[in-house]
């Protein structure tokens, strides 16, 4: 317990310094940050790779690349973020001087989860930062290279203080949650979300929470089949289907189940080549617990194609579903993982009414050839972003805000989202001491004749 109270309290000491307020000093610790990650490339992939078997292409496109980018366009537009916003004034006010002012909240804890280890650490990260911060970083323990690697080297690059990693399990996060923070930005399960939130609440500490849940995909029967299932199954099978915006199932009409199973197994023979265990590009399930939980959602399913396993090296092949009742296990939790259930629906009606039966997702995916089915689908159900006729590339435009609504999550972040989730924005009103004479009909007494009546 007296770890955690230390390192909070030194990133709190270090905060009310006040040396973290100046945007030279945040522009430092960015640049210092990007230093990192560009001195730092071999050992951050080598990492990422021997914790979910990702060759060195995969590891840069789906996690440098995007600290990189992140990096740049915060520290591009900083100053304009930071700066005081005058806003419009009324009769009352006219001669003030009225303006919403940027400031950073305290101290920030950064829960990350292990399936993309280092960007969901380091993203929120850079927003924290550049809104000024101190901010206290958590890796996931399940991704242990990463989080290893985290803890060696952001402090070769960064203030020490203001923002040092605590490394650990369940008992260490359970420590780190009794401390008070000014805000938490949790990425993880609903079910640990629960528990961040209840801890957040005994000091009624804001919180982000990115969470998961089973991402719906409709593909209507008006549309390129080709095109929606390569794009399909690369967001569902990259990563070993460990990515919280994945597909998790289709929704389509019983007539084109067999052309959208054959397009997919004709993609994965593109993507992955005839052995897909030996190609380079294929990760592998983080670990056994995770393997036999996935192993557990196949019992009683109809394959029609993959299946293949190993459990010595957490090894599961691509996997397609078919005829998937709704009522299945695998229907029921998220499935973080290389299997694809495709479910019958006559139309997009019951696609919609599938979707919003169920708790909403983190992200939903429709695929049509006529964009009025993509706007109808959106305005008609809810879910944390949405792609049409893609799938995951919303997370990758940083104008966008990513996070989740109800069950996914609540709060988002990315670009200048990250700014505004960790700063407090804050009313400010500046009058001067002249033409007090105006004033007189606010104080008592109030007569009729000060009111003009
Ligand atoms: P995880 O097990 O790595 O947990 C995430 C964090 O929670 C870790 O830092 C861990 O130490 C901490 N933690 C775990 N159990 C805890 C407990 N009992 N008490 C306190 N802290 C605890 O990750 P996970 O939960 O397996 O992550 C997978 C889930 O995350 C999926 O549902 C996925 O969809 C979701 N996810 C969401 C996003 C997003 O951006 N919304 C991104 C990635 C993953």
């Amino acid at each position: 317990m007296r770890r955690m109270e230390e390192v909070v309290g030194r990133a709190r000491a270090a905060f009310n310094s006040g040396r973290s307020r100046p945007l030279e000093f945040r522009l430092q610790q960015l640049r210092n940050l990007e230093r990192m990650v560009q001195e730092k490339e071999r050992e951050i992939v080598a990492a990422i790779g021997a914790d979910l078997h990702k060759c060195g292409h995969n590891a840069y496109s789906h996690e440098i690349m995007g600290v990189l980018g992140e990096l740049a366009l915060a520290m591009d537009k900083l100053p304009s973020w930071a700066a005081p916003r005058p806003v419009r004034r009324n009769l009352l006010t006219l001669r003030d001087e009225a303006y919403i002012n940027p400031e950073p909240l305290g101290v920030v804890l950064v829960m990350g989860a292990w399936n993309y280890p280092f960007v969901l650490v380091v993203q929120p990260l850079i927003g924290a930062i550049a809104a000024g911060n101190a901010v206290v970083v958590k890796p996931s323990e399940v991704s242990e290279h990463t989080s290893q690697l985290i803890a060696d080297i952001l402090p070769q690059y960064l203030d020490q203080e203001l923002y040092p990693v605590v490394t650990g399990g369940v008992p260490e996060t359970t420590e780190l949650l009794t401390q008070r923070f000014d805000h938490i930005i949790y990425t993880g399960s609903s079910a640990v979300g629960k528990i961040v939130m209840a801890a957040a609440a005994k000091h009624l500490t804001p919180v982000t929470l990115e969470l998961g849940g089973k991402s719906p995909c409709y593909i209507d029967t008006d549309c390129d089949l080709a095109v929606a299932c390569r794009r399909i199954t690369w967001g569902k099978y990259m990563n070993c289907g460990q990515t919280c915006i994945a597909p998790d199932y289709i929704l389509c009409h019983p007539s084109i189940q067999s052309q959208v199973v054959e397009n997919i197994k004709a993609t994965l023979r593109e993507f992955y080549g005839e052995d897909v265990k030996k190609c380079p590009d294929y990760e592998r399930i983080i670990n056994k617990r995770h393997f036999k939980r996935i192993m557990s959602l196949l019992e009683g399913q109809k394959i029609a194609y993959g299946g293949e396993t190993d459990e010595a090296s957490c090894f599961i092949a691509p996997t397609i579903l078919t005829d998937v009742s709704a009522e299945s296990k695998v229907m029921e939790e998220e499935i973080f993982g290389p299997v694809l259930p495709i479910l019958s629906v006559k139309n997009v009606d019951e696609a919609i009414e599938f979707i919003n039966r169920r708790e909403k997702p983190l992200a939903l995916y429709v695929f049509s050839n006529d964009k009025k089915v993509i706007k109808r689908v959106i305005s008609e159900t809810s879910s944390g972003g949405v792609t049409g006729n893609d799938v995951i590339m919303h997370f990758f435009l940083a104008t966008l805000p990513f996070g989740g609504v109800g069950n996914s999550g609540m709060g988002a972040y990315h670009g200048k989202h990250s700014f505004d989730t960790f700063s407090h924005h804050r009313s400010c009103l500046i009058k001067d001491l002249k033409m007090e004479s105006t004033n007189a009909v606010r104080y008592p007494p109030i007569t009729d004749k000060k009111l003009g009546w």
